[in-house]
């Protein structure tokens, strides 16, 4: 999808200025309370960004991956969270633009633009992160209607969502995805919010539990009408390259705030009589710190790029996210460690850092996952050359 490439910039640019402006400062005091940033909710919704990935013919901005990876980056530069509250609605948006039938994709993407109908995506079950195909929620027709039976997991803005992306299992034994119309809150129809999660870290938003009782899913709603029976896994799996993609952006995001963070303390820091930056272990520290954050966003540029491009990007988006995503983690202890016991501290960002890089390194399929991904592809590309 092309681009306005000066509008592309200009939407950056306007969301870094407000994060060193707004978010760096009063994020701390939020996370710390686990409270949902209202302001900087809006503030989004201002921006345009939950329209951004829609295309122009629905309203959206037909923003590109590049442009959303920078959007991202920027966003999690400042924390972490807010570019949660906007990935499952992307996924979303990137499956009903991809897959829905014209009369789904009328109907939902006009309502996605403005971030008062927002999308959560729900794949994972308590016995089922990894191992997607043992999903156990079982979807039945009863007249003209999909009777939805079964318990997700991990459902990221699914108190706050009025589109929950759910896969659940037909009763031909195929997985198949139902756009689920909800109101927010803890209970809607047979469907009810059973338990939120506590987290480590990425707070701020809901992680919640979904419990479904006979809930009611019209059958207009099974994503890409009749053809849809049987492909939901592959429509998520497809989205989640993208997914990947955007959570390569956000270690890369917290990585530059930490790497920031530890620079700036070095030269702040005395011991010894001098700035701890000027002694030779802490600048091989941050010069260690910085090459692997600049490969990982070279790599997470270059993902994006392929995708805009119309390439197949399993291997360089599975690359990106696990190269990123284990560099941000260990920039993030590098930061701690570079703070001394003031890093241990809740008085400083880089124990926040240090909290929220795990989530990369597990979500959108663990590293592991990632790893036989990309040396099956590997494979499938020596055979296609022969
Ligand atoms: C904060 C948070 C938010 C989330 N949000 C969402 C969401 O919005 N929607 C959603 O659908 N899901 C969401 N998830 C779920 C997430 O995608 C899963 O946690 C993840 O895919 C891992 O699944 P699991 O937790 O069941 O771990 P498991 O699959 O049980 O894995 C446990 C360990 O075994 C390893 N492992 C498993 N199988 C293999 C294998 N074949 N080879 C090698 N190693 C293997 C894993 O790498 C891991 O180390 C979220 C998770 C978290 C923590």
């Amino acid at each position: 999808m092309s681009v306005d490439a000066e509008l592309a910039d200009e939407l950056v640019a306007a969301v870094s200025t407000w994060v060193d402006r707004d978010v760096i400062s009063q994020s701390r005091a939020l996370e710390q309370a686990d409270e949902f940033p209202q302001s900087m909710f809006e503030q989004m919704c201002d921006f345009g960004l939950f329209g951004a990935t829609i295309p122009p013919e629905y309203g959206g901005l037909g923003l590109d991956a590049i442009t959303y990876a920078r959007v991202v980056e920027e966003l999690s530069r400042g924390w972490m969270s807010l570019a949660g509250i906007l990935n499952s609605h992307k996924l979303a948006v990137a499956m009903i633009t991809r897959f829905g039938t014209p009369e789904q994709r009328s109907r939902f993407l006009p309502r996605m633009l403005d971030g008062s109908f927002r999308a959560s995506f729900s794949l994972s079950e308590p016995d089922a992160g990894s191992d997607t195909r043992n999903i156990r929620c079982r979807a039945e027709l009863d007249g003209g209607e999909w009777v939805i039976n079964g318990t997700k997991m991990w459902v990221t803005n699914g108190m706050r969502s009025s589109l929950v992306m759910l896969l659940a299992r037909t009763p031909d034994d195929r997985i198949t995805c139902f756009a689920v119309e909800k109101a927010p809150g803890e209970r809607s129809g047979g469907l009810t919010i059973s338990r939120k999660i506590e987290k480590l870290g990425y707070k701020g938003l809901e992680t919640v539990e979904m419990s479904y009782a006979d809930h009611r899913v019209p059958h207009a709603n099974l994503l890409g009408g009749d053809k849809g029976m049987g492909e939901g896994l592959r429509y998520a799996l497809s989205a989640l390259e993208l997914g990947r993609v955007n959570i390569a952006a956000r270690a890369v995001g917290v990585a530059q705030a930490a790497l920031d963070a530890a620079l700036a303390y070095s030269q702040e820091r005395e011991t010894f009589g001098k700035p701890i930056f000027a002694h030779q272990a802490v600048q091989f520290m941050l010069a260690e710190m910085a090459t692997k954050l600049h490969a990982a966003r070279l790599m997470t540029y270059d993902a994006a790029r392929r995708y805009d491009a119309g390439e197949r990007i399993d291997l360089e988006a599975g690359m990106a996210k696990l190269f990123a995503s284990e560099a941000a983690y260990e920039i993030a202890t590098d930061a701690m460690r570079i703070h001394g016991g003031y890093g241990y501290t809740t008085e400083h960002s880089v124990e926040r850092y240090y909290r929220d890089t795990p989530l990369m390194i597990i979500g959108e399929g663990t590293n592991e996952i990632q790893k036989l991904v990309i040396a099956r592809r590997l494979l499938e590309r020596m055979r296609e050359r022969g």
